[in-house]
């Protein structure tokens, strides 16, 4: 069950305090507090954890500070969607608000080999008006032998083009604990020109201390890559591990299942499960079809598969692209054939758009049938 208290409710006030005594003194009952500190306000909710099934809402509504309770099922606790729960589907960070209404486009590098390459980006997604992208610096590689990433050697000369061409958030995968403080730092000492959503992927998925560490702090959003070989119920436990942790600032991005029933793409398109994920949780929803799709191979009809599944996910409602573009796809050190080419971009985001207005209408026409019901 989670109590919800009334906005900015001091945690040194009579009534607070009263409150607590209360809930200390109910039988096999513990409290988890999770404090959300906001531009304009303070959410305190209170998670209590045991044999709640005895305690009336009616009971709980009547505490003070208490504004609302939600009564919530076993499944995804913190981030899962719970009956009568009308808290928010979006969170915002550095002036972006990431929700399951919005729609953001992290078009960038799948990793950073060039400062050239950086800055060529950067400079397109700027003149086409997009402030955010995505650059890794940290690759988990098949092969021990392969390009493994910069590292933190590149964080530097990435966040100072980041505020040159006012890119807010940048996606970044950390394959380590170490990796966020090394991001932290780099953040810090370049005067915080960007902001950056921590990445973990389909392999570090059910690296729970990872997925821990990434949890404890509250600096980053994080987006976790759904696991490829594993069931959804599996990978939504593993998100609400980074929001039992404290940071509820997630976002659940689909890549695709490993399977070769899917060839000739490298993975089977998973986007039918968007509106699942967001039905059974608060998370927003991203798509990656470069990861997905893994070819840049062009349809009988002129768009590409990756166009093609793109349109698909964002159809069905997705609130985030990831999607792998590369001046010199030949030259690319990972993943060169499914990264577009930079002039290929205006095309990509129109066609995006076509799509995002196809959802929206479908709303709209949902909800009009709802009323005639
Ligand atoms: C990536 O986005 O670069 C990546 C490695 O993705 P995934 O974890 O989905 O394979
Ligand atoms: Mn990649």
């Amino acid at each position: 069950m989670i109590l919800v208290l009334k906005p900015n409710t001091s945690e040194e006030s009579p009534e607070y305090k009263q409150l607590c005594a209360y809930l200390t003194n109910l039988p096999s009952i513990a409290t988890r507090v999770h404090t959300e500190v906001g531009a304009e306000q303070t959410l305190t909710e209170l998670y209590l954890i045991g044999n709640t099934k005895a305690l009336l809402v009616e009971d709980m509504l009547g505490l003070p500070c208490v504004d609302r309770v939600v009564r919530i099922s076993e499944e995804y606790r913190v981030l899962g969607r719970h009956q009568n729960d009308d808290r928010p589907a979006f969170f915002d960070y550095n002036g972006v608000r990431f929700g399951q209404d919005t729609l953001n486009i992290f078009a960038g590098l799948c990793a950073v080999d060039t400062i050239e390459n950086v800055e060529i980006m950067m400079k397109a997604l700027q003149a086409h008006n997009l402030v955010c992208t995505r650059m890794g610096a940290y690759k988990p590689r098949t092969s021990p032998y392969a390009f493994q990433g910069h590292g933190k050697a590149c964080l530097p000369y990435v966040f100072d083009l980041a505020g040159k061409y006012d890119i807010k958030v940048i996606a970044m995968e950390i394959t380590h604990e170490s990796h966020i403080e090394q991001i932290r730092e780099a953040l810090f000492h370049t005067g915080s020109p960007t902001g950056v959503m921590l990445q973990i992927g389909t392999r570090n998925i059910q690296n729970f201390e990872l997925m821990k560490m990434a949890g404890r702090q509250q600096d980053f959003p994080v987006l976790v890559k759904r696991g490829s070989g594993i069931t959804l119920d599996e990978s939504l436990n593993a998100a609400e591990y980074l929001a039992s942790e404290g940071n509820r600032k997630v976002v659940f991005g689909l890549r695709g299942m490993r399977t070769n029933l899917g060839d000739p793409h490298r993975n089977l398109v998973d986007f039918a499960h968007v509106p699942v994920v967001k039905r059974l949780t608060r998370m927003p929803v991203c798509i990656d079809p470069s990861h997905a799709v893994g070819t840049r191979v062009d349809s009988a009809d002129g768009l590409s598969d990756i166009m093609h599944v793109t349109a698909q996910g964002i159809i069905a409602g997705a609130n985030m692209v990831l999607a792998d573009f590369h001046p010199t796809p030949s030259k690319a050190l990972v993943d060169g054939p499914q990264s577009m080419l930079i002039r290929e971009l205006p095309h990509f985001l129109e066609d995006i758009h076509i799509a995002r207005q196809a959802y929206e209408k479908r709303v709209a026409l949902a909800a009009q049938y709802q009323v005639a019901q």
